[in-house]
C-alpha cells in the first residue's frame, strides 16, 4: 500500500529539525533508518503529515570513546556497530548488533531511532539497559540527559517531548573483568525476538560478583530491568546455583502476553532458559574467553 500524501523535509542540522519539528505539529515524524517508520506509513497505520529527514545532517553518525565514555550518534547505524572495532571489546554490543533482522534492516536502522520507537520488542533497549546508558536528547529549551532506564515509559512510548529528538546515546564501558550476552530466541532473521535476555557482570577475585545488570525484552510492555535477579548474583560467587537463583528471580520478573509467538507460560520459561545462557557466556568472556552468541533461531 502507499503512504498517504506528506510534506517532505530535509533538515540541514538538529538544530533545524528540532524547529521543524515544533512548526510542524502533531503529525510531524522525524526519519532516520525508516525500518520501523516507513512500513507503518505504508501500512497506514502512522499518520504523517510532515517527514523530517535527519540522513542528510552532517556528523550525526559515529561511534567515539573518551576515557572510558563511548558516544554513539543518533544516526549510526546497527551494521556499523556491528562492524566496530568496540563492538568486538563490549561483546553484548555485537551480540545485538548482529542480530538485528537482516543486513538490508541493519545497514538503514538506526540506535537512535530503535530507542526513540521503544518496541517493546527491539533489541537495543534490553541490551544497553545492563550498561551504563543515558540518552542525550535535544529540544527547544536545549539538551538534556535521560538515564535510558527513565527513557522507555511505555509501549512505543518515551521521554521526549514533542519538538525533542535524540542526539547521543552514552554508554560507560564496563571495567576490567566485566563480561556479558545478549541471547534472544527468534523464529526467523526479519522478525522480531520471542524474548530476549542480556546479562552483563563484573567479577572481583574468586569470582565474586562486583556487580550486576540483567534486563528483558520482548517479555512486558517495556524491556524490564530485573532488579531481582541482579541482586541474585551481586556480592555472591557466580556459581550454577548463582545463575539458578537469578533466572528464577527474571522468570518472576517477566510479564509476557500470549500470541502468536507462543504462550505466557512457554515465554517465561524461555526467559529463565535465556538469563541461564546468557550468564554461563558472560562468566566465560569475563575470564577472558572469546565466544561467539548472540541470536538463536527455533
Ligand atoms: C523486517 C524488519 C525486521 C526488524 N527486526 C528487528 C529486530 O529483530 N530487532 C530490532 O531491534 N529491530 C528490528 N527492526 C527495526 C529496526 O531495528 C529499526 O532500525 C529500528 O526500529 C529503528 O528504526 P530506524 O532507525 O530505521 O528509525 P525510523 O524508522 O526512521 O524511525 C522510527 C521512529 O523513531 C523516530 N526517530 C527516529 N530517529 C529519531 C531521533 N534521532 N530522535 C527522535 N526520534 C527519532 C521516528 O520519528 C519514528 O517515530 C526490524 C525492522 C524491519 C523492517
Amino acid at each position: 500500500m502507499y503512504p498517504r500524501p506528506f510534506h517532505y523535509h530535509r533538515a540541514g542540522s538538529l538544530q533545524e529539525a528540532v524547529t521543524m519539528l515544533g512548526q510542524a505539529g502533531d503529525e510531524a515524524r522525524l526519519l532516520a533508518g525508516g525500518q520501523s517508520l516507513i512500513p507503518l506509513m505504508k501500512l497506514r497505520l502512522a499518520s504523517v503529515a510532515h517527514l523530517i529527514d535527519l540522513n542528510f545532517i552532517g556528523g550525526l553518525s559515529y561511534t567515539k570513546e573518551e576515557d572510558g565514555v563511548i558516544r554513539f550518534g543518533a544516526l549510526t547505524r546497527h551494521a556499523e556497530i556491528e562492524e566496530s572495532a568496540l563492538a568486538q571489546e563490549v561483546p553484548i554490543l555485537y551480540d545485538c548488533a548482529a542480530g538485528i533482522a537482516d543486513i538490508q534492516v541493519r545497514n538503514r536502522g538506526t540506535l537512535g531511532g530503535s530507542l526513540a520507537e521503544a518496541d517493546p520488542s527491539g533489541d537495543w533497549a534490553p541490551c544497553l539497559l545492563t550498561l551504563s546508558t543515558d540518552v542525550i536528547c535535544l529540544g527547544p529549551q536545549g539538551e538534556r540527559t535521560v538515564p535510558l532506564a527513565e527513557f522507555i515509559t511505555d509501549a512505543y512510548t518515551t521521554v521526549l517531548g514533542p519538538a525533542e529528538l535524540v542526539r547521543e546515546v552514552v554508554v560507560r564501558r564496563p571495567p576490567p573483568k566485566s563480561g556479558g550476552a545478549y541471547l534472544a530466541l527468534k523464529r526467523a532473521a526479519p522478525v522480531y525476538a520471542t524474548a530476549s535476555a542480556a546479562v552483563q557482570f563484573t567479577l572481583a577475585d574468586h569470582d565474586t560478583c562486583l556487580d550486576a545488570g540483567i534486563a528483558l525484552g520482548a517479555i512486558g510492555l517495556t524491556p524490564i530491568k530485573a532488579t531481582a535477579a541482579e541482586a541474585e548474583l551481586r556480592g555472591k560467587q557466580v556459581t550454577d546455583k548463582t545463575f539458578e537463583a537469578a533466572a528464577e528471580a527474571a522468570m518472576a520478573a517477566a510479564d509476557p502476553q500470549s500470541d502468536k509467538r507462543g504462550s505466557a507460560a512457554y515465554k517465561r520459561a524461555l526467559v529463565g532458559v535465556l538469563v541461564r545462557r546468557a550468564a554461563e557466556i558472560a562468566l566465560r568472556r569475563a575470564r577472558g574467553e572469546k565466544m561467539e552468541a548472540g541470536h538463536i533461531y527455533a
